[in-house]
């Protein structure tokens, strides 16, 4: 199985990078972002908890996603493989997803991490907040929460995986087909 961890702060272009990979190897797509906001859709309440911290710039309890992420693992026993979208964003959801993916006798392949600077970051979520209607992108606070969250609690996930040898860092800068031309070269060689 092909198991990638694509990482990087809000606005960093998972999302993009993701469907780009997953038109090239079939992998399933897991964001812990998207399956939030499809249970904030449904109205279910887990979805009005999460609501009440994504729109703060806060993350969601762990014991949240990784719950929702077994559940997608354990749905998805045929699979190709996985690009974990925006999960894991703590040490704690690393940890838990090792765990998970070795009771199947899998393992994350790489972690692929997008190098954006903050000002870009800022000016892309709020393009992203006029054109999506995401409430968390269009308030400049509550992007600037989300940014030092990822500073403060994700951007240490990238250790966990540089330990494992598994960490590839890219320019997240530059066309959207060239950023995938790097990201290619580097799944091309595992
Ligand atoms: P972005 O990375 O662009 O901010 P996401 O869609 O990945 O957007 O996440 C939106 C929000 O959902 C986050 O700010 C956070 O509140 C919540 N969230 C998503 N994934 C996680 C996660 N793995 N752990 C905790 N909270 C999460």
């Amino acid at each position: 199985m092909l198991n990638l961890v694509l990482f990087g702060p809000p606005g960093a272009g998972k999302g993009t990078q993701s469907h780009k990979l997953i038109e090239k190897y079939g992998l399933i797509h897991l964001s812990t972002g998207d399956l939030l906001r499809g249970e904030i859709s449904q109205g279910t309440a887990l979805g009005l908890e999460a609501k009440k911290l994504m729109d703060e710039g806060m993350l969601v309890p762990d014991a949240v996603v990784i719950g929702m992420i077994s559940n997608k693992l354990d749905a998805n026993r045929d699979a190709e493989g996985f690009i974990f979208d925006g999960f894991p964003r703590t040490v704690a959801q690393a940890e838990a997803l090792d765990d998970l993916l070795k009771s199947k006798g899998e393992a994350i392949s790489a972690m692929i991490a997008l190098e954006v600077d903050d000002e870009e970051l800022e000016h892309r979520l709020l393009l992203r907040g006029r054109d999506s209607g995401r409430t968390d992108d269009a308030n400049p606070e509550v992007i600037r929460k989300r940014i030092k969250e990822y500073n403060d609690k994700t951007d240490p996930v990238a250790n966990f995986y540089k330990h494992q040898n598994k960490f590839t860092s890219v320019i997240g800068i530059g066309s959207k087909d060239s950023i995938f031309d790097t990201i290619s070269s580097v799944t091309e060689a595992l």
